[in-house]
């Protein structure tokens, strides 16, 4: 998704960029003057804007209770749903204990 704002480059400053590129915004002056907003990452976004309507989860992880959105990666086992952090918590590397 992309947006372009006409003669507005002097309105952003470098921290404002910084801050959008971490909520998955992309700042893109063009010639100087006009810049393109470009979301790169649209749940990141609706998740860090505090005036966006917040997206629905699609499900919710059995372990920790967090809430799950579209496009993110989950396991279903046994019929239930985990999130990716609490799937990564459960993996193990093997050893012997000789
Ligand atoms: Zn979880």
């Amino acid at each position: 998704m992309k947006e372009t704002f006409k003669n507005s480059a002097n309105l952003i400053n470098l921290e404002d960029a910084i801050k959008s590129y971490a909520l998955g915004i992309a700042s893109i002056v063009n010639n100087g003057r006009d810049v393109t907003l470009k979301i790169e990452n649209v749940n990141a976004y609706l998740k860090g804007c505090p005036n966006a309507k917040q997206p629905q989860g699609v499900t919710v992880c059995a372990d920790c209770g967090y809430e799950i959105y579209e496009g993110e990666q989950y396991a279903k086992l046994d019929n239930k749903d985990f999130c990716i952090d609490c799937v990564k918590n459960c993996i193990h590397i093997a050893e012997n204990d000789k």
